[in-house]
């Protein structure tokens, strides 16, 4: 029998230069980076992890550096936004440091809190979420404790058949919460009355990163690229229930990956009727299987999968060079 999944484990995203987005991520939003590694489907262009202090799931956030690429646009069937945890109270904060650092954020009421929207240097939705959150912020990082990010509140998703992703998600182990219409806001999606749709909102039973938000709304399809949100994982407690997992979704007709070594985590993809591309990923063995100095010096070298080791010289001189992030506190 599959357990059901106490939340998300990591959130993905496509970006252009990898260098304004690690300032970004790491400088504006005080996230750390722990990993960088490279695409084990691409060996010549990075993959950069970012979390809180410890690269604890559910801080998760990682990103694929296309430089060069055309931009993506958002649309169906995409994971929309991510949305990351800040203690209560925090927002105002949030908006200053943003507006200082030339982001344009939007305050939004929903599902009884407050969210402040805005965009990443690509064009990505990001959110902060103002609640509480059992994960630790990042220690020394450049944004104060008491107004630091915790980890991922969870993701928006676009399906095209809301439905079928509804299902999905109650097979995963999230419940329905409830749902609220959804404002029009600053990305076009104008509908009637200064409404666009349907939010209707699911929670996995775990403590952190448990949010899947269902935008149900007529827009056009997305395409892929920077600026765009590649997938979401989910977290899976062992790699025998990954197996379960893959068997159940190949049952229903999905489309799911065989089981990929990813160093970190053992994971299957899967794409249902809704079009919404999941990941489920093992627990362990965690980000620290290959830095033997973690967490204290977590993401400071590339480390590249053991197959890769061979090629390290070709792939440094092949990978555009990226400087650490610069950590000031204000
Ligand atoms: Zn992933």
């Amino acid at each position: 029998m599959v357990e059901d999944t106490p939340g998300i484990h990591h959130v993905t995203g496509i970006v252009g230069d990898a260098q304004p987005s690690l300032d970004f991520y790491a400088d504006v939003l005080g996230l750390r980076l722990v990993k960088r590694t490279v695409n084990h489907e691409d060996i010549l262009r990075h993959h950069l992890y970012y979390g809180n202090g410890t690269g604890a799931l559910g801080s998760l956030f990682t990103a694929f550096p296309y430089p060069g690429d055309p931009p993506g646009r958002v649309g169906k069937p995409q994971v929309a936004a991510v949305g990351f945890a800040v203690p209560p109270g925090s927002l105002d904060y949030w908006a200053s440091r943003l507006e200082g650092r030339g982001v344009d954020p939007e305050y939004r009421e929903r599902f009884d809190g407050t969210v402040l929207r805005f965009e990443d240097p690509d064009g990505t939705h990001v959110e902060l979420v103002a609640g509480e959150s059992p994960l630790d912020s990042w220690e020394s990082g450049p944004v104060p404790a008491e107004s630091a990010i915790r980890g991922i509140h969870g993701v928006t998703v676009l399906p095209t058949n809301p439905y079928a992703t509804a299902s999905t998600l109650k097979t995963l182990g999230f419940d329905l919460v409830g749902e609220e219409p959804e404002p029009a806001g600053k990305d076009g999606a104008e509908g009637s009355a200064g409404y666009s749709g349907t939010r209707v909102r699911y929670r996995a039973p775990g403590d952190a990163a448990t949010v899947v938000d269902l935008l149900d709304r007529d827009v056009a399809y997305g395409r892929e690229g920077p600026g765009t949100l590649h997938h979401v994982a989910v977290r899976v407690g062992s790699e025998a229930e990954l197996f379960e997992w893959h068997d159940l979704f190949r049952e229903r007709d999905y489309h799911v990956s065989r089981v990929r070594d990813r160093i970190y985590y053992r994971s299957i993809y899967v794409r249902g009727p809704g079009g919404v591309l999941f990941e489920l990923a093992t627990e362990g063995p965690g980000l620290a299987v290959d830095e033997p100095g973690a967490p204290e010096t977590m993401g400071e070298s590339l480390v590249l999968p053991d197959w890769a080791e061979e090629d390290r010289e070709m792939i440094e001189s092949q990978l555009p060079p990226i400087s650490p992030p610069r950590v000031e506190s204000t």
